[in-house]
């Protein structure tokens, strides 16, 4: 687990087959059965891991900043256009009678659940709700706080959430024992 400054110690995106079962699990991709690494030649997976990095370092920066009260740094917000001009030009404005959406076909491209991510995450920027946007206080994760009083301080129950909890449980056991 990160600490919540600091380096960072642990890389938990460490490949272009990691992020594929992240946007599967995440249900950035339509068909989670069928990530679009597979088959991919690897110097292609390579390159499009790059970018991926790079993409997930400027939204991190941004976000971080969002999340600590500043204004996120020009130079990420040049980028994160950039990615996002990328992003629409790739993809196909669908629609129907219910309306219309982007669409980003992941059987041809390595990079089409990237721009579903960028997409979502300037979306996020420009309609927010930014101010629920917060830094775990457990781990180096940042998360949007969905509760109803706002009151959420990890980043999710299972680890940060329960571990926040043992932390404060021997916190109090300690000073209850205090002579
Ligand atoms: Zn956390």
């Amino acid at each position: 687990m990160w600490p919540r400054h600091g380096p960072v110690t642990t890389e938990w995106l460490s490949s272009y087959e990691e992020f594929a079962a992240w946007t599967s699990r995440a249900g950035v991709v339509a068909d989670p059965s069928a990530p679009p690494s597979e088959n991919a030649p690897r110097a292609a997976a390579l390159a499009a891991f790059a970018r991926v990095q790079a993409c997930r370092d400027d939204m991190d920066e941004i976000f971080r900043a969002l999340a600590d009260g500043s204004a996120p740094p020009a130079a990420a917000l040049r980028r994160m256009q950039l990615a996002y001009v990328e992003a629409l030009a790739n993809g196909q404005l669908l629609g129907d009678t219910q309306g219309c959406a982007w669409r980003w076909d992941s059987g041809s491209d390595l990079l089409a659940p990237l721009w579903t991510v960028v997409a979502a995450a300037v979306e996020l920027l420009t309609h927010g709700p930014t101010d629920h946007i917060k830094p775990c206080h457990v781990c180096r994760f940042i998360f949007i706080d969905h509760s109803k009083n706002s009151s959420r301080r990890w980043c999710r129950m299972d680890d940060c959430g329960k571990a926040e909890k043992i932390a404060r449980y021997l916190q109090r056991r300690s000073e209850a024992h205090r002579p």
